[in-house]
């Protein structure tokens, strides 16, 4: 073999190689099937990676159901359409509270939600909420008024609303208990501390938690997390965001939900089976049986 020979395949391996790198290794499988309740693996397929594979690669460390969470009207019909062919997968259909304020027809596409709402793989309204991190001022009123509507159509076909709540705790409280909230409530992503937690819990809210829980920075969370009912708890990846410690800073997907269940049980000090099969019950019990 030439040099160039040599120079040419290296540089290949490192072109095939580099995403397969950049994906953290499978953690150790958990003994009991748990769901990823808040993921978006249209997201993580526009990095290369498709579906099907993505839902083979939770199934095989024991994460074997996932909820599809949509963002604005294309990605919520591709949860659908998704949730309709893949038995593993349903969705949840919404306007995320960061792209309500840049429509130009709200209503209009609030419409569309409204319609995606009815399909029977839905089973819950969401991402929507408060974002006081990346809205201005000028935003707050539409993005309040998409919440609103979000939590009505969410009592209207009996369906989890799914919340995301970001610098937002006390407002999004006001305006669930202003509408009335819906049977089931999901904080997506929990991010707040014990006392709203206790808050939320009081309220029969669902926690659900993401790799968060397990950063170093987070000792709040896992507070929240031990203090929660075990009846009220989820785990998500919000893939391909808030990955998992020890790989932190790299993409995120649903196989790596065994990192996060485990840091849940450590912080509640039960074993890890009994907290996989909490799990699996809250999430049937939120979204329904898959
Ligand atoms: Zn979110
Ligand atoms: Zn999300």
């Amino acid at each position: 073999m030439t040099t160039a020979d040599r120079t040419a395949r290296a540089r290949a391996r490192t072109r095939e190689g580099s995403p397969q790198e950049a994906r953290p290794p499978a953690p150790e499988p958990l003994p009991y099937p748990v769901l990823d309740s808040h993921t978006h693996l249209d997201i993580v397929s526009a990095d290369g990676d498709d579906p099907v594979g993505q839902i083979a690669a939770a199934n095989a460390v024991g994460v074997d159901r996932l909820v599809q969470v949509g963002v604005d009207v294309a990605s919520s019909r591709w949860g659908v359409e998704l949730a309709n062919t893949q038995r593993a997968v349903v969705a949840t259909v919404a306007l995320h509270p960061n792209e309500a304020p840049r429509l130009s027809d709200l209503d209009g596409a609030l419409k569309s939600i409204e319609e995606l709402a009815e399909d029977p793989r839905v089973r819950g309204i969401g991402e929507t909420g408060l974002d006081f991190f990346r809205t201005d001022e000028n935003g707050l009123a539409a993005q309040e008024r998409s919440f609103r509507a979000h939590i009505a159509l969410a009592k209207r076909v009996g369906k989890a609303l799914v919340i995301h709540d970001r610098d937002a705790h006390a407002d999004i409280l006001r305006v669930l208990d202003d509408e009335g909230a819906p049977e089931t409530v999901v904080l997506h992503c929990f991010s707040g501390d014990a006392a709203f937690a206790a808050e939320c819990c009081r309220r029969g809210y669902v926690l659900s938690f993401a790799g968060t829980v397990t950063f170093k920075n987070a000792p709040h969370l896992r507070e929240a997390a031990a203090l929660a009912p075990i009846g009220q708890i989820l785990v998500e990846t919000d893939a391909p965001y808030l990955t998992p410690m020890p790989h932190r800073g790299r993409p995120n997907a649903s196989y790596l939900i065994p990192l996060t269940v485990r840091a849940l049980a450590e912080a509640r000090g039960v074993p890890l089976l009994e907290m996989c099969e909490a799990i699996s019950a809250n999430g049937e019990r939120a979204f329904g049986p898959w």
